[in-house]
């Protein structure tokens, strides 16, 4: 038998850092749900100290995981966080704490001002406390990947020694070189007394394109845990993407001595569920994801994937839960239908939320005949996005033409239950709409990013809208919205995001 490899998903943590990717926890638990299913060891739920909405993420995560899988909770090397982390995590069947201090000479010098012996004192303090609350405690060293190799072994064999179960090697930065990085791994396996007790864990990012050969030179050198996210979202070019280290796992389990217990066939519904939540997505040529990994256009590779799969296909793609998307329902399918459908798509919705879902089910069905899974994604997203709102939209109305002023009326239902209408025009129908919104929600904002896709294929399509707006103190909100009509879709989308924009201030102010 190989090596257990245990997966450590952060998109809820690390993912969610990415700018414009911040997710609500209504949201989060949609995602934790899809990582059940995908079968992960660990989930970094959050940062509970960082706003209240984290703090009840990670509860709430934790209570549905049950003894599922360990739910994890991050922390800074300082009392309070521990405290909050151990707070939000007193009901969690597998509770684990996750705390760390910088330890490469720019961390420590730079953005800490501690010499060496004061980071290996607070690292001990962190993990002895962390301890305190549960018995397993994972230390990260952040920028583990530009440290010195003796001065990193020193850290790591004294948290074990102050009981941490978990050691974290990231290359915060994603500066390493696949060799080096696996070599530092190495070292570590030699040179540190007590290793053996603790499982070394690698966390890399994408920086320079490496993520995932980095995380598996270091499953090579002795890591048997990899920290990693769903479409490789994260930090700046983002973090390892799960999809491609696990299937690298298992095309060469023999030479890596390594296996994972991932389901993989739910890599493509996490993949357009993350994507969809985030409104992060996936460029087409993506590893193992993408729309086009499967697609053959030179006639050389159709003939000979056509003849047999695996002359130009490595993968077959229903390993991935790749295939053509499903005409599941239509305009006469009953309640129970779309319920069971729900439900094999990892949603459980009863009672007023399954009736909401089943009315624009209705709806679009008359519209379009054929409704695929995409679709009922789509719808569901909708729902719970209108389920958060401190506004939502009652009505929209566009004239424009040629030669007429694109003019927009808007009308919106506030918190308070009253409906205010506004109009006004602008340059085009989607300025004049986000006038008019904006002279209702009075929120300051900027439009930086708008693009337009249909969820499947048709001219009868629903036009899923993204928009990102930044605040003024540089924040980036996402939203999205569904429709028919793209004009529709474009104030749900554009109403989306400032509601997260609201809830986030709101948030943040506690
Ligand atoms: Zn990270």
């Amino acid at each position: 038998m190989t090596r257990k490899i245990a997966i450590f998903d952060t998109t809820l943590r690390d993912g969610e850092q990415s700018p414009g990717a911040s997710m609500n926890t209504e949201e989060k638990l949609v995602i934790a749900r899809q990582l059940l299913r995908l079968g992960v060891d660990v989930i970094e739920a959050g940062f509970p100290i960082s706003s209240p909405g984290d703090f009840e993420s990670v509860r709430r995560i934790a209570e549905l995981a049950g003894d599922q899988a360990t739910v994890c909770a991050l922390t800074r090397a300082v009392e309070k966080d521990i405290d909050s982390a151990a707070d939000a995590l007193k009901y969690c069947k597998r509770p684990r704490i996750h705390t760390g201090i910088g330890v490469s000479p720019s961390h420590m010098r730079d953005k800490l001002r501690i010499t060496e012996d004061e980071c290996v004192e607070r690292a001990v303090k962190c993990v002895a406390y962390a301890k305190k609350y549960v018995e397993d405690v994972e230390f990260y060293a952040e920028d583990a990947g530009r440290s010195d190799y003796a001065f990193l072994a020193r850290v790591i064999e004294a948290v074990i020694k102050a009981g941490a179960t978990v050691v974290n090697i990231p290359d915060t930065t994603g500066y390493s070189l696949p060799e080096e990085f696996g070599a530092r791994i190495e070292y570590l396996m030699n040179h540190v007394d007590g290793i053996e007790n603790a499982t070394v864990s690698v966390h890399c990012h994408n920086d320079l394109g490496m993520a995932t050969a980095l995380s598996l030179a270091g499953v090579r050198c002795g890591a048997a845990q990899i920290e990693c996210t769903i479409n490789g979202l994260g930090e700046r070019a983002g973090n390892t993407a799960m999809e491609e280290v696990v299937m690298a796992i298992k095309m060469h389990g023999e030479e890596l001595d390594a296996h994972t217990d991932i389901n993989t066939r739910e890599f493509i519904k996490a993949s357009r569920l993350v994507s969809s939540i985030t409104g992060m997505g996936v460029q087409a040529n993506k590893a193992i994801v993408g729309a086009n990994a499967f697609a053959h256009s030179s006639g050389i590779h159709q003939d000979g994937v056509l003849k047999k799969r695996d002359t130009y296909e490595i993968i077959d793609p229903a390993d991935v839960g790749a295939g053509q998307s499903q005409i599941v329902l239509t305009a006469r399918s009953g309640h129970a239908a779309l319920k069971h459908r729900l439900e094999e798509l990892g949603y459980e919705l009863e009672g007023e939320p399954l009736d909401q879902v089943y009315d624009a089910f209705l709806n679009l069905a008359d519209k379009k005949k054929e409704v695929y899974d995409e679709d009922l994604e789509s719808l569901v997203n909708e729902r719970e996005r209108n389920e958060s709102a401190l506004y939502s939209l009652e009505g929209v109305q566009i004239s424009c033409g040629f030669p007429l002023t694109p003019t927009a009326t808007v009308t919106l239902r506030n918190q308070a239950d009253q409906v205010v209408t506004a109009c006004e025009f602008g340059t085009g129908p989607v300025d004049a709409m986000c006038k008019a919104v904006n002279k209702i929600v009075q929120v300051d904002n900027d439009l930086t990013e708008f693009s337009v896709q249909s969820v499947t294929r048709g001219i009868d399509a629903l036009g899923e809208v993204t928009i990102r707006v930044t605040a003024p103190d540089g924040d980036v909100y996402t939203g999205r919205g569904a429709d028919g009509d793209i004009v529709v879709s474009s104030t749900k989308a554009y109403l989306n995001a400032l509601n997260r924009l609201l809830n986030d201030k709101q948030g943040k102010r506690g």
